[in-house]
């Protein structure tokens, strides 16, 4: 989206650079003979995706310069000391984090099981306040491309399932390729997440071939391909490709097998840790509202995801769908999902936390009730009109290309009305 702004790199060592925005640093990854210290450039999710030259940087940053202040000064006052009274040990809980205490899995479960609306309140003010403490005003939004709802699984929750008997459509190499070009050069997003069902009718030359061409508009190349082979994500990886989305689901291993059909929650997670440890920016989080689920497995959840210490936090809800064996499950609350987001702040606060697509579906308003519970990064879906509503992982998703341009504006809106800077939100390490 047309809200990134560049910064100058200012350090390099190894393969991790500083940028400095109007004197605020991030630490970013940069590849190999990419940028030298001087250079202007613009970097998405922790990552450096394209240099820009001196003059044009410097235009851009003189135009901004007020707005930064401006928007810093807004985020500071939204999270102005919040109001501490109510109870006790509610209080002594938040104090913990406050002083970055582990808290224990008792005292999550309290904050889970908390429903007085003044004290969820304080909670996802406290949150939102140890966002700003941990990240300044940085805030980033990808665009997600689903290129095609093929899937060879039969996940229980996912409404493009095998077995759903649904128009399928698997979008060509040119065309993924123009519509990131169309989302670059018209929409401005910096950032790609490329996402399917396991479809191996991609040839592993095909796939290499769309992330190097993505990659080459100057932009951050995001996997979201589910359960594909090491070799593959290493030679995606090699082609360009530097981080990746792929959720462990759920914590709790007989849950999982249930769901995924003929998979592991260890071979997950295996692949989890094998694509961390290969280089990737990752992503990885759960769905919560699962048959089953109970509120322990929602902490064991967040205390998953934080062991797993990925750079992205993703979670959302399970959002019952239509040709699914869940369709008829009962949609989780809104309030339970920002509490999720407000406690994976607590026990990670240095985390970077996406609002997902499917809490916005639950909750129109969640965007920025997320955002002021915690969370700082937003994503938008650029699938191309033709094709979106076939991508039907879950129900209720908007599929007008009139609406994408609508909600671009409104996410700007949104994250200027709540001070939010397109400065990038940087590696966490
Ligand atoms: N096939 C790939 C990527 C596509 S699904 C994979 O499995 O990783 C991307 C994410 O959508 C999944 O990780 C899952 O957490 C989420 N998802 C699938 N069905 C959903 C549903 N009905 N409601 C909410 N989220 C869903």
């Amino acid at each position: 989206m047309c809200y990134a702004i560049p910064g100058k790199l200012i350090s390099l060592k190894d393969n991790i650079g500083v940028v400095d925005y109007f004197g605020e640093e991030r630490k970013i990854l940069v590849d190999k003979g990419e940028a030298t210290v001087g250079d202007y450039v613009i970097a998405q999710g922790g990552v450096l995706v394209r240099k820009i030259p001196e003059s044009q940087a410097e235009q851009i940053l003189v135009d901004w310069k007020e707005s930064f202040e401006k928007l810093k000064e807004r985020d500071a006052s939204l999270t102005s000391a919040p109001d501490v009274t109510g109870d006790t040990k509610f209080l002594q809980i938040l104090q913990k984090a406050n002083l970055k205490q582990t808290l224990s899995k008792e005292e999550l479960l309290f904050l889970l099981q908390t429903t007085d609306k003044k004290q969820l309140q304080l909670l996802y003010d406290f949150a939102n306040t140890m966002r700003q403490k941990e990240h300044g005003n940085a805030s980033c939004t990808h665009a997600i491309l689903e290129f095609s709802n093929n899937c060879v699984f039969d996940c229980e929750y996912c409404g493009i399932r095998k077995s759903h008997d649904l128009k399928r459509y698997r979008l060509t190499t040119e065309e993924i390729v123009a519509r990131a070009k169309y989302g670059v050069e018209q929409l401005g997003f910096t950032a790609f997440v490329l996402q399917s069902g396991e479809d191996f009718s991609y040839t592993d030359e095909q796939l290499v071939d769309i992330v190097k061409q993505v990659k080459s508009l100057g932009v951050l190349v995001f996997l979201s391909l589910g359960l594909r082979s090491k070799a593959l994500y290493k030679k995606l990886y090699d082609a360009g490709a530097r981080a990746v989305l792929l959720r462990f689901e759920t914590s709790d291993e007989q849950l999982f097998s249930k769901l995924r059909p003929g998979t592991t929650l260890k071979d997950r997670l295996s692949l989890i840790k094998y694509l961390k440890e290969i280089g990737y920016v990752l992503a990885t989080g759960f769905m919560y509202g699962l048959p089953g689920e109970t509120d322990e497995t929602i902490i064991n959840n967040i205390l998953l995801n934080a062991d797993l210490a990925p750079d992205m936090y993703s979670s959302g809800p399970l959002i019952p769908t239509k040709g699914t064996p869940l369709k008829e499950e009962e949609l989780i609350s809104a309030d339970t999902a920002l509490k999720i987001i407000a406690i994976t702040r607590l026990v990670s606060s240095d985390s970077n936390i996406l609002v997902t697509t499917a809490l916005e579906t639950l909750e129109p308003q969640a965007r920025k009730q997320g955002l002021l519970a915690g969370a700082n990064s937003l994503m938008l879906t650029l699938t191309p009109p033709e094709v979106k509503a076939l991508y039907a992982i879950y129900d209720g998703k908007a599929n007008k290309e009139d609406r994408l341009l609508e909600q671009i504006q409104e996410t700007i809106e949104l994250l200027k009305s709540l001070g939010r800077s397109p400065m990038d939100i940087g590696l966490i390490q």
